[in-house]
């Protein structure tokens, strides 16, 4: 399977996943460098999967629906261009003869969801929209921090390998925040140099792995002392009441 983030807009990547014949994409915001890459690529869109309802993620699925035939997939609760499928917690698509689990990821909006999928001699893959970032997490629209801190468990508990597909290269500047939230972790200073270079030939930082994010995100390390201990001094108050995740959220919010 030959996987390629497509870039879109300033900062999007619509993912596209294809064996050679077949093709899916996710989160297609525009229809146009799908179009392109279909014909690059000399493949058929079969499938289109979509994360969440924000128009940088849909704005392309109608066009592409109607040149193509691909068949649509998308979250049970929010609203969403129609005819689609629509999935929640558990369920699947099916597409390019894998199967896609669903994993619902509320946070950036109520009824985000991820899909998962384990291709036997491939690392697993990861869609996951706006929920995480390399380095950082979506910015919460609809849910609230508890929600987001749940979602991003579920996902650090996927394997290690799996690779990290996310819908926004932010990584950069989310590497800034974490680098202020824990600057003596050295595995998060040699991925920042890391990312500093691919961005500077003009590369994607994406897509990460789980493995990866589990030692530089410090939304998936709020447990980690040092961060609690970085996210108390920025609001101590904040950390009794709400705790280090969503003290963190709110730091990096306010943070330039
Ligand atoms: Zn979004
Ligand atoms: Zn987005």
């Amino acid at each position: 399977m030959k996987l390629i983030p497509l870039p879109a807009f300033d900062d999007n990547y619509i993912w596209m996943l294809h064996d050679g014949q077949r093709a899916l994409v996710v989160d297609p915001g525009d229809a146009q460098p799908v179009m392109a890459a279909l014909r690059h690529e000399g493949v058929q869109l079969q499938g289109i999967l979509v994360t969440h309802h924000h128009p940088d993620h849909t704005g392309g699925v109608d066009a592409l629906r109607d040149a193509t035939g691909a068949s649509v997939f998308g979250p049970a609760r929010e609203p969403m261009p129609e005819p689609l499928q629509r999935l929640s917690e558990g369920e699947t698509a099916q597409l390019l003869g894998l199967s896609f689990r669903v994993l619902d990821v509320p946070g950036h909006t109520a009824g985000h969801i991820a899909y998962f999928c384990e291709n036997p001699g491939e690392a697993p893959v990861l869609f996951c929209g706006d929920t995480l970032f390399s380095g950082g997490c979506g910015r919460l629209f609809e849910g609230t921090a508890q929600q987001m801190h749940t979602s991003l468990g579920r996902l650090a508990a996927l394997p290690g390998a799996t690779r990290v597909c996310c819908a926004h290269e932010y990584t950069l500047s989310n590497l800034k925040f974490a680098r202020e939230v824990e600057p003596d972790n050295p595995r998060l200073a040699a991925y920042q140099a890391r990312c500093q270079a691919l961005r500077t030939q003009n590369l994607p930082t994406l897509p990460s792995t789980i493995d990866t994010e589990r030692e530089i995100n410090p939304f998936m390390r709020s447990e980690q002392p040092t961060i609690i201990a970085s996210a108390r001094r920025f609001d101590d108050s904040g950390v009794e009441a709400h705790g280090a995740f969503a003290t963190l959220r709110q730091w990096k919010n306010q943070y330039r």
